[in-house]
């Protein structure tokens, strides 16, 4: 989601129509090159500050601090490839799909606004994702096309605290189409490549951390 405030209606989820699954053949087929040409644009930018960022978050003693500098590192990189993004304000489609969150990353948003955190969530572990993978597809599915729980009339409450990986979701599309969800739909959406900074996240907050659905470890959202 886009660093702005959002103001979106609520997204609704497609019939897998002739029309619609037509569209989005004709998107994808022109897809790779286009977003290939953004990506080496930005191959040239300094990742130095971010690795640096990640070497602090290393380095903090709480997982409080771990945290911070690695939102600090995800807006970064956020920063430099939003120019080219598809994701503009008043969009919240990425607010209708699975959010998977770590413990530590969740008590710390728990600690921050206040929301009821659900200790008994957490699902899944990074050790044998592999065998969990039946799993955690069932899970993406089923919180596909549910809004957040800290979805509140378009915009995200809990904006400063919001997750890394809702920090990091850009659409390298030149617009939304590909974003917008259709029953049963495989995410054909070509997301800015983030699998290093996840890597660094999973290093720096622990490998052993269980992880699950941000709706899963926050039932009820914000407190009304
Ligand atoms: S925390 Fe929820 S509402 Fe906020 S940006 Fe992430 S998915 Fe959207």
């Amino acid at each position: 989601m886009r660093r702005d405030t959002i103001q979106a209606p609520a997204v609704e989820v497609q019939r897998r129509t002739p029309e619609v699954l037509r569209r989005i053949e004709e998107r994808c087929a022109g897809l790779l090159p286009r977003v290939e040409a953004k990506m080496k644009t930005l191959s040239g930018r300094d990742r130095r500050p971010e690795a640096r960022l990640v070497d602090q978050a290393a380095q903090a003693g709480t997982v409080a601090k771990r945290v911070m500098w690695l939102r600090k590192a995800a807006d970064y990189l956020q920063e430099g490839a939003a120019h080219l993004a598809a994701c503009r304000k008043g969009c919240s489609h990425c607010c209708h799909i699975s959010v998977m969150v770590s413990r530590a990353e969740a008590q710390v948003i728990a600690r921050e606004t206040g929301a009821h955190l659900n200790t008994a969530a957490g699902q899944f572990t990074m050790q044998g994702f592999e065998e969990q993978s039946e799993t955690i597809r069932a899970a993406t599915l089923q919180a596909y096309g549910a809004a957040c729980t800290f979805l509140r009339e378009g915009s995200c409450s809990i904006y400063s605290s919001r997750p890394l990986q809702c920090r990091l979701l850009l659409n390298m599309d030149d617009d939304d189409l590909l974003c917008q969800l259709i029953e049963n739909g495989d995410s054909n959406v070509p997301y800015l490549n983030t699998t290093e900074h996840h890597i660094a996240s999973v290093t720096v907050l622990g490998a052993h951390q269980d992880y699950d659905d941000l709706r899963n470890w926050f039932p009820k959202g914000m407190p009304a």
